[in-house]
């Protein structure tokens, strides 16, 4: 691991890679122009890796240090001094709401996992870099910052995920919780006391940075109770995203700014209410736990939710005990139209299965009342139909707009 890498020390630097941030680091090498780029890994002083790439598998026998491209920003940053403040936000769940409420709140540039590269950022023109950035983290990237120390760190919750990648829950837990170890008594940590890994760690290791639990809401209670998002876990993100704007600058925040947050696209993502029905695009619901969090959101005996897409090797009995209780009216479509249509079969709830998305809305269309809600979160992938979920989620935007109002 390395500690304290000193970047005027460095001439050469290989990046390894292909993808958005491959490319993105090529770029402002580039620009810049302060190191030599070489292929040769045997011959190179640094190297950076994608958070694609497996570091196990790809750097075998190479001796440079191997940083990511979030470390590499962090760097130059530090470089050509005037780093900006930067709120990171990681966590298996939650990451982009939080990263772009906080974006929307403070009015600043988001970056990181939810788009553009933070080494985009960078420049040796101090007016170009922005004063803060709120960076939304994946464990990819932070399993090789061992530096990198933000102002305000957020970790949502740790549940199991990229495990093919990190092996244990541990491994993957570690990854998330090793920055503490670098915050300063400067620096805030907003943490999730509901979170089992979180709290262990809290109480094995002591850290200097300030404390904040997303629980602990009495004091932005009167804000939380005006989001225009859905849900508990929605609020749980606010929360975040609240304090962590409110360190940033305490005259952030105002009711009207809460009330005009806006949903990040395909996720519980309002789209249109026609004669009294509410379209909801949760897309990204590509498993049965984000489509439990949607039904958690809203009202069952009012949704009519579409399933549908290809079906994940998980079990989705929970799903379908949740849409028994709470009498959820469904309409399987796509791939896996068969599977849903038998297993909710017993159920006097199921409307119909239909071959594609627009079918399966203008089935729902055609048994709706005023005060229902249509809810795309289908518990599936999307690759039976389409090359994305944003595909899938634009579809239904695009049908959905052109339903005529009459
Ligand atoms: P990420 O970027 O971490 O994937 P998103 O903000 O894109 O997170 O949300 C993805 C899905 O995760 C949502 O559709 C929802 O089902 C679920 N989710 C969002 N926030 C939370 C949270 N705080 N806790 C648990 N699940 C959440």
């Amino acid at each position: 691991m390395v500690k304290h890498l000193d970047i005027s020390s460095i001439k050469k630097i290989t990046v390894l890679g292909e993808g958005k941030t491959a490319k993105s680091v090529l770029n402002k090498l580039n620009e810049l122009a302060l190191f030599e780029i070489t292929t040769d890994t045997a011959n190179t002083d640094l190297v950076i890796i994608s958070p694609g790439l497996d570091p196990k598998k790809y750097t075998l026998g190479i001796t440079a240090p191997v940083i990511s491209e979030m470390e590499l920003a962090y760097l130059l940053f530090q470089y050509f001094k005037n780093p900006p403040k930067i709120i990171t936000i990681t966590g298996t769940n939650g990451k982009t709401t939080t990263t772009d409420v906080i974006s929307q709140l403070l009015n600043i540039p988001s970056a990181g996992n939810i788009g553009v590269p933070l080494i985009e950022f960078v420049s040796n023109n101090p007016t170009k870099v922005p004063k803060m950035i709120s960076l939304e983290a994946s464990s990819y990237q932070l399993e090789m910052s061992p530096t990198f120390k933000p102002e305000v760190y957020i970790l949502m919750n740790i549940t199991e995920d990229h495990l093919e990648r990190h092996g244990t829950m541990e491994e993957y837990a570690r990854i998330k919780l090793k920055v503490l170890h670098l915050l300063t008594n400067k620096d805030y940590f907003i943490y999730n006391s509901k979170d089992t890994f979180t709290m262990d760690f809290l109480s094995k290791n002591k850290i200097a940075a300030n404390l904040i639990d997303i629980h602990k809401r009495d004091e932005i209670a009167y804000l939380l109770k005006e989001s225009p998002l859905l849900g508990e876990h929605n609020q749980e993100n606010l929360s975040a995203a609240i304090n962590a704007s409110l360190i940033m600058d305490k005259n952030s925040i105002t009711i009207e700014k809460i009330r005009n947050i806006k949903a990040y696209p395909h996720r519980l993502e309002k789209v249109r209410t026609l004669n009294g029905v509410e379209f909801i695009n949760d897309s990204k619901a590509t498993n049965p736990d984000s489509t439990i969090a949607a039904l958690n959101s809203i009202p069952g005996e009012k949704t009519i939710l579409l399933l549908g897409g290809e079906k994940k090797s998980v079990s989705y009995e929970q799903m379908f005990s949740l849409i028994r209780k709470n009498n959820v009216r469904c309409i399987a479509f796509g791939g896996a139209r068969d599977f849903f249509y038998e297993a909710l079969s017993d159920s006097p709830l199921m409307l119909g299965k239909t071959y594609n998305l627009e079918e399966a809305i203008k089935l729902a269309y055609s048994k709706v009342n005023s005060g229902d809600v249509v809810l795309l979160s289908p518990a599936c992938a999307s690759f039976d139909m389409y090359k994305n979920f944003e595909e899938r989620g634009h579809e239904y935007k695009q049908i959905v707009s052109t339903i005529p109002n009459n």
